[in-house]
């Protein structure tokens, strides 16, 4: 049993004080974990692209300070709370932002994987289990004791630190032995591409399909298509420098917006003779989801929206155009159970099936979390690693 069990830890964290304000590390006072609660020593972290959304405080219904963020990671369990049955101590971990009760109407059929209880909630900030927070501030920013002064949580997960506490519904138990900086890229980017091609929007061999956006998000369901034998996927993406990488994930042809007065969806319509099977927008830009829309086939042509809007716009279609016959829908986490569908995942990228390696760019030392920042903000990064344990 680890001595620290049953006890507060104080350790280091980045926290975010305000919006668009650089992050702060400092020390904090992390408590044991409640009932169903996990508490988990983070060995390595990454920054998504919706931590930069939160960071930004844009949307003001989700501002909530100070937080901290960060859903990407892996990690060992330091101890348990209450009733947790399926993890223990030792084990090494991924956190799901989307979580997994095993139990609710969601959870005990196929569908969905919007778990009643622990679906994503951008806006939630507080743990389930009695509405508190577990971390606080201490008497001065490198130690002292313990104030009242709490920190909200982030999306499930608050991965910026060197302790966490989590849901247990929100924490995935992984092989030992997997390379572990590739592992925490299952936490969020590379489930939820690859799971918006093979879950969501189901490619099949022979189809085509466009992929708006070219980060990791975009990136991985680039390479989801590719793994399914999709004949074409076109990138899209006003950053040149992500077509180089695009190559490798399989991307077949790139159309940087930049370079043309002619709306994109009609250079798709061209390429392909009418348009892609599949669309997925991964930029969370919501002119950009119109131009998806459009670049699918008449008929029978599916997007996949995947990014996150922090706009107050609503969807940019008129009704009569769904009478084209063209779908649309959303993808959370790739459509992945996570409890129950990830281990399996994490094998076959392990096999080989899904390449991890290409989506870490940089690496760095946590202290220096506000350059992984810059680097993502700069479109310099796709997933940049921050070791913050051993
Ligand atoms: P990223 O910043 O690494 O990548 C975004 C890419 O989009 C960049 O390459 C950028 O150059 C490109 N881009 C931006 N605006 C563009 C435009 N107008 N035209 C063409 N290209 C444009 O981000 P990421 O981490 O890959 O995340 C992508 C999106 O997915 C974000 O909105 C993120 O919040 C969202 N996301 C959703 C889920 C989910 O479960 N649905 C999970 C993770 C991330
Ligand atoms: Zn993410
Ligand atoms: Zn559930």
């Amino acid at each position: 049993m680890a001595d620290t069990q049953g006890k507060v830890i104080t350790c280091k964290a980045a926290v975010a004080w305000g919006p668009k304000e650089p992050l702060v590390i400092q020390e904090i006072c992390v408590d044991p974990p409640q009932k169903l609660e996990v508490r988990v020593k983070i060995l390595y972290t990454s920054i998504c692209h919706t931590d930069l959304g939160a960071w930004s405080g844009v949307n003001e219904a989700e501002r909530a300070f100070p937080r901290i963020l960060g859903h990407e990671a892996v990690g060992v369990v330091e101890s348990v709370g209450e009733g947790v049955k399926d993890v223990k101590e030792g084990d090494y971990v991924i956190p799901a932002f989307n979580g997994e009760c095993g139990e609710c109407r969601v959870c005990t059929q196929e569908e969905s994987n919007l778990c009643e209880r622990y679906k994503v909630d951008p806006m939630k900030r507080l743990m389930v289990s009695d509405g508190g927070r577990r971390f606080s501030t201490t008497t001065n920013k490198d130690g002292g004791s313990c104030e009242s002064q709490r920190i909200y949580h982030f999306l499930n997960t608050s991965t910026f630190t060197e302790y966490t506490v989590l849901d247990s519904a929100c924490v995935v138990k992984i092989d030992p032995n997997a390379p572990l900086k590739q592992m925490s890229l299952l936490s969020c980017g590379v489930s939820t591409g690859v799971g918006a091609a093979w879950n969501t929007a189901k490619v099949k061999e022979g189809k085509t399909t466009a992929v708006f956006g070219l980060g990791s998000v975009g990136l991985a369901v680039a390479e989801g298509a590719r793994a399914r034998g999709a004949s074409r996927i076109i990138g899209v993406d006003a950053n040149a420098s992500k077509f180089e990488k695009g190559k490798l994930m399989g991307v077949t042809d790139f159309i940087n917006p930049k370079d043309s007065t002619k709306p994109v969806h009609e250079m798709i319509q061209e390429l392909t003779g009418g348009g892609v099977d599949y669309s997925f927008e991964c930029t969370g830009n919501v002119d950009v989801l119109r131009e998806a829309f459009l670049s699918t086939h008449v008929g029978w042509g599916s997007t996949v929206l995947v990014g996150i809007y922090m706009t107050p716009r609503t969807l940019p279609l008129h009704p009569m155009e769904l009478f084209d016959g063209r779908t649309i829908i959303g993808s959370i986490f790739g459509g992945f159970k996570p409890k129950s569908q990830l281990p399996d995942f994490a094998q076959q990228c392990m096999k080989g099936v899904v390449k991890l390696e290409p989506f870490i760019t940089n690496e760095l030392p946590f202290a220096e979390i506000n350059d992984a920042f810059q680097l993502l903000r700069d479109g310099k990064s796709l997933r940049c690693i921050l070791q913050i344990a051993k």
